[in-house]
């Protein structure tokens, strides 16, 4: 419980008052106590969530599966995916990273397993076991049995902080009108994507308002609205492994900002999954600019050449077939008719009958089939936000704010850009852990 103190009378005084009950929050609270079990010390930690449950975003991750992190080893590697934001991040990496993420996660129980483009997600499948784990490690207790150090107040809305020094906060204010005082505070109130879960970006004025610059938050990783018909017709439909490239106004983009391969999900709006989430960005920039078109090639792991040749190869194979039904040996079925009507080829043509221009033409199409993006759907549908707090404004040895020492900020507050692929939960774990062994390694010294 916490200690009551004589500068505030009769109220409680929380050791560490932690806003926010995301992957982040949770981690930060975690360690907190953790580290004061380890140094056999008595710390208060108070969890504040709006919600009456904490982590709604993190149930939802990776389609209700979780992409836990990325299983990149090399700290300077997978900073390097990060942009600009990655350099700020080595010294918190230094402390807790992907290796010390995973071995957290394993040595409690949860297995993982490696996916396409290193994306590690629980065996079961299940975010819930991510969940389960992190709240698990929130409820533990010390060796002698005490309860955890960790209390979560649940159904709390915080709505501001309290000063009465520039550069210190003495409390935060609850909706309800309650004021609770703490030494310590950790914002964890998330960005703004996906509002329904709780994640509604109210932290963002209250740096402000501590005098924090911070970038306005605008959707990212976002997917995308087409003006095809035939795409929103296949809705439900995923590629695992398309290519896609960007040409504008006919000119191929340069560079890997116009082409990315991966999972590509077809919806009733356009397109999603991974490879269309990692180029939202460069679309919704390029669509100010002229007429965009996305090719999309169904086949990337072949070249014109070999497509031609298996072809070829199957036709001769299944010369009894039609080729309506041979071709699904190729590519998904739902994509015969959109074939058909393209390639101008029969549906009662036998593979036999298939004429080399025919061929040639069906090569084209399977490797150049046009998209024509119109927009990105809102934040409502973003998987992140990009923007945030200004890094230089944060010390990331310890996530200390450097306007306001007794105030630290982690998690999806941090204005760092990140592809889809585990990073922004990693980023999660790394900050909030730092930040919950930094404040209690502080409150050692106090
Ligand atoms: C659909 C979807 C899928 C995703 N999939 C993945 C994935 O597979 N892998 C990956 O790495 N990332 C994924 N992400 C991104 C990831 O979920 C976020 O980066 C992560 O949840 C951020 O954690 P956080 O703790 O910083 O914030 P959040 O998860 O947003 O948590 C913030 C918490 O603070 C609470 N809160 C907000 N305001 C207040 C207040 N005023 N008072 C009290 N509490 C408050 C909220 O209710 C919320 O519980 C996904 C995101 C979405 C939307």
């Amino acid at each position: 419980m916490p200690k009551n103190d004589a500068t505030t009378g009769n109220d409680p005084v929380w050791d560490v008052i932690v806003v926010g009950g995301g992957p982040a929050g949770m981690m930060a609270a975690g360690r907190a106590a953790e580290r004061a079990r380890e140094e056999r010390r008595e710390l208060s930690i108070l969890l504040l969530e709006k919600n009456d449950s904490l982590g709604r975003k993190l149930l939802i991750t990776g389609g209700g599966r979780c992409n836990v992190t990325n299983a990149e080893f090399d700290d300077h590697k997978l900073l390097a995916k990060l942009k600009d934001g990655g350099k700020f991040l080595f010294s918190a990496f230094s402390q807790h990273n992907v290796r010390k993420s995973l071995a957290f996660f394993n040595t409690r129980g949860m297995e993982t397993k490696i996916e396409e483009g290193q994306r590690v997600f629980p065996t079961t499948d299940r975010a819930q076991s991510v969940w389960d784990v992190m709240v698990g490690y929130l409820m533990a207790t010390s060796r002698g049995g005490q309860p955890s150090m960790v209390t979560i107040g649940s159904d709390s809305p915080v709505v501001g902080f309290i000063q009465t020094t520039p550069g210190h906060i003495d409390a935060v204010k609850l909706a309800s009108g309650d004021v609770i005082h703490g030494k310590n505070f950790i914002l964890a109130t998330g960005g703004k994507s996906h509002p329904e879960t709780g994640s509604t970006g109210e932290g963002f004025a209250w740096l402000a308002k501590l005098g924090h610059t911070v970038i306005e938050p605008t959707a990212a990783l976002v997917p995308i609205t087409v003006s095809d018909e035939w795409v929103k017709d296949l809705s439900g439909i995923a590629l695992p492994n398309a290519k896609i490239t960007l040409y504008l106004d006919g000119v191929k983009v340069a560079g890997k900002k116009g082409v990315k391969k991966g999972k590509v999900l077809f919806t009733h709006f356009g397109l999603s999954g991974p490879a269309i989430l990692n180029m939202s960005s460069e679309i919704r920039e390029l669509l100010e600019y002229g007429a965009l078109v996305l090719s999309l090639d169904l086949l990337p792991d072949h070249d014109y050449a070999t497509l031609n040749a298996a072809l070829q190869k199957l036709f001769t194979k299944e010369d009894k077939k039609k080729f309506k039904n041979a071709i699904t040996g190729l590519i998904p079925a739902a994509f015969v008719p959109i074939v058909l009507e393209r390639s101008g080829i029969h549906e009662d043509v036998y593979c036999n009958s298939v004429t080399r221009e025919e061929r040639l033409a069906l090569v084209k199409l399977l490797k150049d089939l046009h998209i024509h993006p119109t927009g990105l759907l809102g934040t409502d549908k973003a998987i992140i936000t990009s923007g945030g707090i200004a890094l230089e404004e944060v010390d990331f040895k310890t996530m200390q704010s450097r306007r306001v020492p007794n105030l630290y900020v982690i998690g999806d507050m941090l204005n760092i850009d990140r592809p889809s692929g585990g990073y922004s939960l990693q980023i999660c774990w790394t900050t909030g852990w730092v930040a919950g062994n930094s404040v209690a390694g502080a409150l050692s010294l106090s």
